[in-house]
């Protein structure tokens, strides 16, 4: 199967690499939303976050707290968001985690949801069904 995380992953195209080790590839993202906005991704092939082995998923985030240590040394920006979109929202056919330096104005949002199904109502009912599953 080919994929595109994959080839990036594994160093089969040219990228800008900040960090990498056995497990994880971190590089700057193509399209940065503010300058040092730096892509993870697994070396082996991983769609989802749920996926990753104990291994993988401490590589992942101990990578993404270096990378947040040094966009914080070199930029000084106001905050650092850390993303990661699962399912139909992700670009890619293999996990990537966004560490991305915010600075207040940026652009960057959090919108509100456009499901009005009173969500804010339930969170005591809602933390019953999680703590359950
Ligand atoms: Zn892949």
């Amino acid at each position: 199967m080919s994929c595109l995380g994959c080839d990036l992953a594994n160093a089969k195209f040219t990228v800008h690499t900040i960090y990498e080790d056995e497990l994880v590839h971190c590089f700057l993202d193509i399209n940065p939303f503010n300058e040092g906005h730096t892509l993870i991704l697994p070396k082996r092939h991983v769609k989802e976050l749920t996926e990753l082995t104990y291994e993988e998923t401490l590589a992942v985030m101990d990578a993404a707290k270096m990378i947040s240590k040094k966009l914080n040394t070199l930029f000084e920006p106001d905050g650092i968001t850390i993303n990661q979109n699962g399912g139909k929202f992700s670009d890619l056919t293999h996990l990537h985690m966004h560490v991305i330096p915010r600075y207040e104005n940026d652009g960057f949002t959090w919108s509100e949801s456009t499901i009005q199904d009173g969500a804010h109502k339930r969170l005591a009912e809602t933390a019953n069904k999680l703590l359950r599953v």
